[in-house]
This record gives structure tokens, sequence and C-alpha cells, in this order.
């Protein structure tokens, strides 16, 4: 075996399970916890600390952003071919 074809298949296998690892985990589990709220769905102003809606997220979830990725381009390929 070509020592190169090694190299390149050696280089190209850890990217490709990381990237097909996330997109399986974005099918799965499309939604996520918040990092801003740690899901609470609540934060607080930074000058008097009072309570506010978190405006990073939908009570405390949010999509992942491979899933907005995939629909976007979802939604630009239904608009196309309709
Ligand atoms: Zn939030």
């Amino acid at each position: 075996m070509d020592p190169l074809l090694t190299l390149a298949i050696a280089a190209a296998t850890p990217a490709a399970l990381v990237t097909l690892g996330y997109a399986g985990l974005c099918w799965v589990k499309p939604v996520t916890t918040c990092r801003r709220c740690a899901g609470t769905g609540r934060t607080t102003t930074r000058v008097l600390r009072r309570p506010r809606a978190c405006r990073r997220c939908d009570r405390g979830h949010r999509l992942r952003a491979g899933r907005r990725i995939f629909n976007y381009f979802h939604r630009l390929r239904a608009e196309a071919t309709r």
C-alpha cells in the first residue's frame, strides 16, 4: 500500500468520524441546554441583577449550530424546488 495513501486515510478518518458523530448527535438530539442561562431560561441584568428572560434561548433550550445549518439548507432547497 502506498504510504501517502495510508497517511491520507489516517488523517481523514478521525475528521470524518467526528463530523459524522456530530451530524448524528444533531439528528438524535437537535436541542441542547442554553449555556448562557444553564437551562433555566432566566438571566440577571448586569447593572441591578434583576431577573429577566434569557434572550439567547427558548425557555432554556436552544438548537445546536449543526441543526440550524441543516435547517437553513433544508429550507433553501425547499424554496428552490417549490
Ligand atoms: Zn438561555
